[in-house]
Order: structure tokens, then C-alpha cells, then sequence
């Protein structure tokens, strides 16, 4: 296989190893259109590498080694490069991991496009805030405090299991929203429970006065003053992540959150 690696900064003497390894078995190391990308690190990682090698999502596999962190994304150890070798010839194996997309309308009318694998929040630590829901154009609840979280099915495991949002399966094509500390009283209702919104969905959140919240956005985050409105969907785009021989979703879970 021809293949590149993205480290996790203080990895780079076992990143060095496994590369060799990799090569001495035969597979071809290089920067130029390399057919898998291997992770190596944690989930911090594989979201940065994800995010690196974004404009050509749909002509790479990623892999994840852990080196040490939780690593759900991640499903080999360092001394499993035959294992690697294994499971790109066995079958099936890859998950299909559905990315977020969304949009930032600006005050003075920009937009700026992009993607998340595991969620995006807007959040106010300071002040109460604002957020009207939209669901496809339709009104759907005035969210009142800290504030909301949405999640992919990969990324319902993060910052979402957290909140107390579901986990879900990454085959079912569908989006989550999580509320963080909602108001709820006589005057302030929302809803109350995460919901789970279907592949066709476009969720917009607007807000009179986004003043000193923060969008994050994976592992980045953002100011969002000058910021009228965010509109989320589910991408087409996915990511491709080879895993063990006959893993699934569910055993990822497992051994994230139940041990081995
Ligand atoms: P981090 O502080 O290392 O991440 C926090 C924990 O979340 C780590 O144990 C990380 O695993 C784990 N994680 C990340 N993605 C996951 C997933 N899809 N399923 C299960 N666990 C996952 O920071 P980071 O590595 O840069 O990751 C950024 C992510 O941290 C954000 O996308 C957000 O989901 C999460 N986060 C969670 C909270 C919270 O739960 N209160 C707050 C802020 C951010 P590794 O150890 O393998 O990296
Ligand atoms: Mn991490």
C-alpha cells in the first residue's frame, strides 16, 4: 500500500519505527497521492490528520494507531503493522464516518463554509445565550443558556455522550443536537432532550446577539461577534476508517467505554 502519516507531536520516534516497519514489509511510503493515511496518537490526532487531508476525503482510507490515549477513532496498537497489512485485505472493514458541514452567515453578509468529524458548539460562558432553532425553515424552539452542541454519529461518543446525548451508530445517516444547560421555566422552554435530525435536515441557529460566544469546532474554536447565523447539515462526505477484521461501530464503543 502507499501510504503517509500524520504524528502526534511528541510520537515522532515510534511515528519513525512503525514507518520503517511499514516499508521493510513492503508498502510504499510518499507524499504524493498516498492511498491510506495512518494516524498516529490519540483522537486528537485523527481529528487534526482528518482535517489535513481533507480535499482528497474521497480518495483515502485513514488508520488509527494509538500510542497511548483513548483513541476511539484509533483501532491499532504500534506492534500491530501486520495487522494493519491484515485488515486492508480483509473484508468488510471500514467504517463510514459521516462528516458535519456547516455555514457562518456574517453581519456584513460573508459566509464561511466547513466540516467537523466529531461536532461543532456554540457556547456562552458569560451571559445567557440566544439561540433560535430553525429546522428546515421551520420555527422550531428559542433556545435560552449556555448552549448547544451538534454532533456526527462518530462524534456522539465526544464532548455529546458528555452532555447526556445518545450514542449512534455510524450507519444511520443522521445528525444530533445536545443542549447545554438550557433555561427551562414558566417563561423559557425548549424541548429538553438531545434529537436526533435525518440526513436531508438543515438546522439553523440565529441569534440577535451572539456577543463573546465561542463556536468550537472539533478541536478549534472561533468568536462568533460578528456572526448572525450558522446553518448545519450532514455532508455527503465521509471519512473512510479501516478497522480490525469484523470490528464494528459497537466494538469501538466497547472498548472506549466498557474496556476490553
Ligand atoms: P482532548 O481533551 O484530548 O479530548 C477529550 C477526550 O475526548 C479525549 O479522551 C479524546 O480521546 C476523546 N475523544 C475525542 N473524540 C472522541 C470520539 N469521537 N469518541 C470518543 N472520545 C473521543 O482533546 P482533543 O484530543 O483535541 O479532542 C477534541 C475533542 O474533545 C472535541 O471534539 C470534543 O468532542 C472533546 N471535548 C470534550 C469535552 C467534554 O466532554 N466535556 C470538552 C471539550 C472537548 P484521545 O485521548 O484519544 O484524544
Ligand atoms: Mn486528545
Amino acid at each position: 500500500m502507499r501510504f503517509n502519516v500524520f504524528c502526534k507531536e511528541n510520537s515522532i520516534d515510534q511515528c519513525d519505527k512503525i514507518i520503517k516497519t511499514l516499508v521493510e514489509q513492503g508498502n510504499i511510503f510518499t507524499n504524493d497521492n498516498p492511498e491510506y493515511i495512518i494516524s498516529i496518537g490519540g483522537d486528537g490526532t485523527m481529528l487534526r490528520a482528518v482535517r489535513k487531508y481533507y480535499d482528497v476525503i474521497d480518495h483515502v482510507y485513514f488508520i488509527g494507531i494509538n500510542t497511548g490515549e483513548l483513541g476511539f477513532y484509533t483501532d491499532f496498537l504500534p506492534n500491530e503493522a501486520d495487522q494493519i497489512i491484515h485488515s486492508v485485505t480483509c473484508s468488510p472493514n471500514y467504517n463510514h464516518c459521516p462528516l458535519l458541514e456547516y455555514e457562518m452567515v456574517y453581519k456584513n453578509g460573508s459566509v464561511v463554509r466547513n466540516f467537523a468529524l466529531n461536532e461543532i458548539t456554540i457556547l456562552n460562558s458569560f451571559r445567557t445565550q440566544i439561540l433560535e432553532v430553525t429546522i428546515n425553515d421551520n420555527p422550531f424552539e428559542v433556545f435560552r443558556g449556555t448552549g448547544l452542541l451538534v454532533s456526527t454519529p462518530s462524534g456522539s461518543t465526544a464532548y455529546n455522550k458528555s452532555l447526556g446525548g445518545a450514542v449512534v451508530d455510524i450507519s444511520i445517516e443522521a445528525f444530533q443536537m445536545t443542549e447545554v444547560a438550557s433555561i427551562n421555566n414558566r417563561v423559557y422552554q425548549t424541548l429538553g432532550s438531545p434529537i436526533l435530525l435525518g440526513k436531508e435536515s438543515i438546522l439553523k441557529l440565529s441569534s440577535p446577539n451572539f456577543n463573546q460566544a465561542t463556536l468550537t469546532t472539533d478541536y478549534m474554536f472561533d468568536h462568533l461577534d460578528d456572526v448572525e447565523s450558522i446553518k448545519v447539515w450532514l455532508s455527503d462526505k465521509k471519512i473512510k476508517l479501516l478497522t480490525k477484521c469484523n470490528h464494528t461501530f459497537w466494538h469501538r464503543v466497547k472498548r472506549a467505554f466498557l474496556g476490553k
